[in-house]
């Protein structure tokens, strides 16, 4: 499948935002969009004109479909699938994105950045309910255990996890040390994903 492979640091300065696409280098000064905040091309660093209704649609459903890593047809298809379900679309909309298997990778601890987490995936690192699962758009529902694959955990970057992962877990996980396996205690609700994105103005998108 076709995948971005320039550079991401180039998508946190076209947004506008930090995306966090980067593990470690994201949390430090050196993380360009630090350094360097203003749009990538000849003509960043140029006065920005004012951006249009539809062009503040646009770039709020990139930044989420860039934070995620979703390609454009898959995002499509979370949207037509939070529209037709109960409740507010915007919510469901974020919350489908939340529950796929290498964002909870990502927010368990076991990959730097979601990119990252995917890889874990499709390399078959990763079980889900003892059963090994290579699919990184798996959703996953309440009560799953996502663990590392039995034949993985002496890898040192794994064993390292048994300490703690640093990472500040969301409400709707739990994750255990000792046998390297998170549990899903809930699904994600709106107030339980961090990040800074005006899901209206993608629902608005989609409606045009
Ligand atoms: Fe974005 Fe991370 Fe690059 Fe900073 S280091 S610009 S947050 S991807």
């Amino acid at each position: 499948m076709a995948r971005y492979t320039g550079s991401v640091c180039r998508m946190c300065r076209r947004e506008g935002a930090k995306l966090f696409l980067k593990g470690d280098k994201c949390y430090s000064q050196k993380c360009t969009f630090n350094v360097r905040p203003t749009p990538p091309g000849q003509h960043g660093q140029a006065r920005q004109r004012k951006m249009s209704e539809y062009g503040i649609q646009l770039r709020e459903k990139q930044k989420c479909r860039r934070a995620y890593g979703v390609l454009e047809v898959q995002f499509a298809r979370y949207y037509q699938k939070a529209a037709n379900m109960r409740g507010v679309t915007g919510e469901n909309l974020l919350c489908l994105l939340e529950r796929r298997l290498d964002n909870v990778v990502y927010r368990l601890g076991f990959g730097a950045s979601r990119a990252q987490a995917r890889q874990i995936v499709l390399h078959g690192h990763i079980c889900v309910n003892g059963k090994r699962v290579n699919i990184p758009s798996y959703s996953v529902k309440e009560g799953d255990k996502i663990s590392i694959a039995e034949g993985s955990r002496d890898q040192e970057r794994f064993k390292a996890l048994r300490e703690g992962t640093g990472r500040t877990l969301p409400k709707w996980l739990t994750f255990d040390g000792e046998n390297l396996t998170g549990s899903v205690d809930a699904f994600p609700r709106r107030e339980d994903i961090d990040l800074t994105i005006n899901e209206q103005l993608i629902v608005e998108y989609y409606s045009r």
